[in-house]
């Protein structure tokens, strides 16, 4: 089969294997998938992985249970034992020998086929495209925001780097009916932002410790020590997205105006999938170019350009 290969130089391969699938496994015919940062990070050689990349996808499922055959489904990409202690406190996000689809000891999904096990995949509605499904993993990571913090519709929410993921958080922070505000670098993401009726700032026009939550989308070292500008005393920093290289900040000021700082990473695909069903998340407009999977170098280097939005692969 045709894939998308990292092993240090990127390449589509013609002849990679085709998946073999376990018992408990589905075997997927990919439809469609999305690059993300990770991807471009791992391209890069930030993330310290080799094989097929790929993590965001809609697929149709080519064997396995009958019920499922023909059906066109998402997959969650942490790939968990079920024994470990995480997992059976119901954490498999955190399994102690968890596999990522496309970003840690799994193949990924730019790829023709791609095995996972049943209980990761999710029917997607009739009415959810193909496009709009290719969202639901990082519209997942968005909504477990609102599951590891709980927002009030009286706080002020600023989302710091309003790019694919950014987007994502304050579409779905807007829900709870905070004061959501985008801080934006260019024009053109506060007009993205206006079209979801959604606030954006400069970082230079916001006020200082005034926000309560702070969400750092940035993907970037600077983006903690904003965010450590931006929040409140006794407010909370939500870390979105792993940085490339180490935040220099004062660490004392954490203590001192008792900030919490919280990780956040996976999220729940069912709850994605009902807000695309629901039309209360607008994905469609992140969509800027598509490319097949011959062409996949092209989609890397394209969609690794600064301010590009999400970029397809049609498999
Ligand atoms: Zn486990």
């Amino acid at each position: 089969m045709r894939a998308l290969l990292f092993d240090g130089i990127l390449r589509v391969e013609h002849n990679a294997p085709m998946p073999e699938p376990l018992a408990d496994q589905a075997l997927l015919k990919i439809r469609r998938a999305g690059i993300c940062n990770t991807d471009l990070e791992i391209v890069r050689g930030y993330a310290n992985y080799t094989g097929i990349l790929g993590h965001e996808f809609v697929a149709e499922v080519a064997a396995g249970p009958e019920a499922l055959v023909g059906r066109r489904v998402v997959g969650e990409i942490n790939v968990s034992d079920g024994t470990c202690d995480m997992c059976r406190r119901g954490i498999p996000s955190q399994c102690r020998q968890r596999r990522a689809v496309g970003i840690h000891g799994y193949p990924g999904a730019f790829a023709e086929y791609l095995a996972l096990p049943v209980r990761n995949l999710h029917l997607v509605p009739d009415n959810v495209s193909d496009d709009q499904a290719v969202f639901v993993e990082p519209l997942a990571a968005a909504l477990n925001i609102l599951e590891m913090l709980a927002i009030s519709p009286r706080e002020r929410v600023l989302v710091l780097g309003v790019g694919k993921l950014g987007f994502l958080a304050a579409q779905v922070l807007r829900l709870s009916g905070a004061d959501v505000v985008g801080v934006v670098r260019r024009d053109t993401q506060a007009r993205l932002l206006a079209q979801w009726g959604i606030s954006a700032r400069y970082i230079e026009e916001l006020p200082k410790q005034q926000a309560q939550v702070v969400v750092d989308c940035t993907g970037l070292a600077e983006g903690f020590a904003d965010a450590l500008t931006l929040v409140e005393p006794r407010g909370t920093i939500v870390l979105k997205s792993t940085y490339q290289g180490l935040p220099q900040v004062d660490l004392s000021r954490v203590a001192v105006n008792e900030i919490r700082v919280i990780g956040s990473r996976c999220g729940p695909f069912p709850a994605a999938l009902r807000l695309l069903a629901g039309g209360l998340v607008d994905v469609e407009t992140l969509i800027e170019r598509r490319y097949g999977l011959d062409d996949a170098l092209q989609a890397i280097e394209y969609a690794g350009q600064k301010g590009v939005l999400k970029v397809l692969l049609e498999i």
